[in-house]
């Protein structure tokens, strides 16, 4: 059994740690303070510049909404009311939806509470490669330095989103990662000429798009285009409506026979939201091909009645399409190629005959994360799916992982990753409870 190394202790290096956690988004960040709450030192390693926030909580625009209530935003699983009270310092209310620069700051000060405390390093380095031998994992950066760990968490979040081959050809105004610095000076450059702007996808990312371009003052018209054209409804207040675990369906179309059902008699999101104790549950009670069958045709349905956004951010979109800013349009793309004054498009609108084209400053790659792993271009990641040290899930959509989210030997993965096994695993009520058992874990596993 390994020993872990507590605080003070001597260690076998400076470069050796008890664990290695790549990825210092939320899911790494609260697993590192995790293991520092039990005493277990940890490095937390990530080389985007956004150690303790990650992609989500490192925005820095004021118009960017928490999804889920202050109150449900605790990074401790037992502690509900940890992150309520920072809100509530700030003049917010538990009810409310914060800030996510806000959620930001409060997650970096519970990285450098844990960094204080002598069980937390951060590392500032990307990656690259992992190898096991004799019980110890060898994690190379990209400085060209190594760590050894006795355990590796694999923390990186969703990865960046598809390429769309129908802008193949389209250069520079096609912006492919919607979070990055191009997606920035897009927005800084429409709202300075007022061009059109085109959204590829309807979903979280392209509400955040839309706020951003609001917020800038952008004066120009948004086109947002997706197969359905659905878009996230808004939360709302609403009486719960708790079920038995002896009242939950079993199986795809009875789930939704009986969500349609429960919707009727007590409202969609009572009952929606009555099936989240079991989501984990209800998602492994599905065998591979009735899961993939909801990827197919339910989950766009899913994902905007699940994720809801904060009614101010619904206010402000609702806005936009009344006063005829914002289109949302159910179609597909046909193709794009760069013109002298933009990005000109072809796309079809649903059940329409012809197929139009229009001019657009710059079109966004709102589609969300890559679907399928096996294409990620994270090279530690692709290390590790090359040597089969990790093996895709059933749905090649994350990493297989089992029990306590275990992805091989001395070997986790959290969040995002591990959607395949749980598929409500992306928003922090799920991340937190995820990362304490993971840290519990660990902790059996190298022995205290
Ligand atoms: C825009 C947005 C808004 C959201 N809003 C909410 C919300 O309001 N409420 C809620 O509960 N959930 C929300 N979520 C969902 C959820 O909180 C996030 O998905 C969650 O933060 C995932 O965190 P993560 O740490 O797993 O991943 P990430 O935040 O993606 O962090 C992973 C980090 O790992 C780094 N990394 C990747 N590969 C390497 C490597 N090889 N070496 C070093 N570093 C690496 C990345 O650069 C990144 O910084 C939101 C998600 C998004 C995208």
């Amino acid at each position: 059994m390994l020993q872990i190394r507590r605080p003070g202790l001597t260690t076998k290096s400076d470069r050796h740690f008890s664990v290695a956690i790549v990825g210092g988004g939320a899911s790494g960040t609260i697993l590192a303070a995790q293991l520092a709450r039990r005493g277990i030192d940890s490095i937390l390693i990530d080389g985007s510049g956004r150690m303790g926030r990650g992609v989500a909580y490192s925005t820095t625009e004021a118009a960017h909404l928490l999804n889920v209530r202050a109150e449900g935003m605790s990074a401790w699983a037992g502690e509900p009311d940890h992150f309520t009270r920072r809100f509530e310092q700030e003049g917010g209310d538990r009810r409310g939806f914060a800030q996510r620069r806000l959620f930001g700051r409060y997650l970096g000060e519970i990285l450098d509470e844990a960094v204080q405390n002598g069980c937390a390093q951060v590392g500032h380095a990307t990656a690259t490669g992992a190898t096991y031998g004799e019980a110890d994992w060898r994690i190379d950066l990209d400085d060209g330095s190594t760590i050894d760990a006795d355990a590796l968490v694999l923390a990186v979040g969703n990865q960046e989103p598809e390429a769309l081959s129908a802008f193949a050809d389209a250069g520079l105004r096609f912006i492919r990662n919607p979070w990055g610095a191009e997606a920035r000076a897009a927005v800084e450059d429409l709202t300075h000429t007022g061009r059109a702007a085109l959204l590829v996808g309807t979903g979280l990312t392209m509400v955040d798009l839309v706020l951003s371009l609001d917020a800038a003052g952008y004066q120009g018209r948004i086109l947002a285009l997706s197969r359905r054209g659905l878009i996230p409804r808004s939360h709302a207040d609403f009486e719960p409506s708790p079920v038995e675990t002896s009242e939950l369906p079993s199986g795809l179309r009875a789930m939704f026979r009986w969500l349609r059902r429960r919707s009727a008699e007590a409202g969609w999101r009572a009952a929606i939201d009555s099936l989240r104790p079991y989501s984990h549950a209800l998602w492994q009670s599905l065998d591979d091909q009735e899961q993939r069958r909801f990827l197919r045709h339910a989950r766009p349905w899913w994902d905007v009645h699940r994720h809801r956004i904060a009614p101010e951010v619904a206010a402000t979109v609702a806005r936009m399409i009344g006063e005829g800013q914002l289109e949302v349009v159910a179609g597909q793309i046909v193709g794009a190629r760069s013109a002298p004054n933009g990005l000109e498009v072809d796309f079809h609108r649903r059940g329409a005959s012809a197929t139009q084209s229009a001019t657009f400053g710059y079109a966004f790659n709102c589609t969300g994360p890559l679907h399928s792993i096996a294409r990620t271009r994270d090279p530690l990641l692709r290390s590790l799916l090359d040597s089969g040290e990790v093996r895709p899930d059933q749905l090649g959509i994350g990493l297989e992982v089992e029990g306590t989210s275990r992805a091989g030997e001395h070997l986790w993965a959290l969040g995002p990753l591990t959607k395949g096994r749980y598929w409500e695993i992306i928003a922090v009520p799920d991340i937190r409870e995820q990362a304490a058992a993971v840290a519990a874990d660990i902790e059996r596993e190298l022995g205290a």
